[in-house]
């Protein structure tokens, strides 16, 4: 058998985490990833080894507290818990943001990891460019959340706050109470439901964020 063919996977996980290359969209003011094979061996070299460049905050990653809170804690102190284990995903279909309203019905429990499915999954990974109007989550909603103890929230583009509106005041109102962050999530090919939830981001030491690989699997 050829050493290349590939395997048929039979894994009931769902990979939901966004590509990690040169077009991976991030925020305006942050570089294009860098993904380069510094040792190559098509040039004759024993083995192939690439370099990494890029934002803690682009493509799939997680912020922690430190990221908006000056003495918060670091990515390296996220409990395991917070990322393993159950969680649900809902889906939420206002074209600008995430409000009380939708929650409400919800009955969010302290605890819970809850990953908000929106429009950005199938509207803004197609293409490279960064999208500025992607659905966020309102202020209000932030402060709902942070009420009734959630412990995890993820989102489906690269910020849970507006690009326009939002942004800081919902970073502020989760990550000062502690509720752990996963943004850049690709949902497009999730149903909403109970699912397990799987999500390593690098224990980067003392850091605002880090890259994370997140899989789902049905419950
Ligand atoms: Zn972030």
């Amino acid at each position: 058998m050829p050493a290349k063919k590939k395997k048929k996977s039979v894994s009931s996980w769902i990979d939901v985490t966004a590509p990690l290359h040169a077009g991976t969209p991030h925020w305006p003011d942050q570089p294009d990833v860098k993904l380069e094979r510094m040792i190559s061996m098509d040039d004759g070299a024993v083995c192939n080894v690439s370099m990494l460049h890029m934002s803690v905050h682009t493509g799939t990653h997680m912020d922690a507290p430190l990221h908006f809170v000056a003495d918060g804690i670091g990515m390296d102190q996220m409990p395991l818990d917070a990322t393993i284990g159950p969680c649900r995903v809902v889906e939420i279909k206002d074209k600008e943001s995430i409000k009380v309203k939708h929650l409400e019905p919800l009955n969010l429990r302290r605890g819970e990891r809850l990953l908000i499915k929106t429009i950005n999954s199938k509207r803004c990974w197609q293409d490279s460019r960064f999208v500025e109007d992607f659905v966020y989550i309102s202020q209000d909603a932030a402060a709902y959340m942070v009420k009734r103890g959630i412990l995890t929230v993820g989102v489906d583009y690269l910020s849970v706050g507006g690009f326009f509106k939002d942004g800081i005041e919902t970073h502020h109102h989760l990550l000062r109470a502690c509720v752990w962050i996963i943004e850049g999530l690709n949902l497009a090919k999730v149903k909403p439901g109970k699912y397990d939830l799987n999500c390593l981001p690098l224990k980067t030491l003392n850091c605002d964020g880090a890259p994370a690989r997140v899989l789902l699997k049905p419950r």
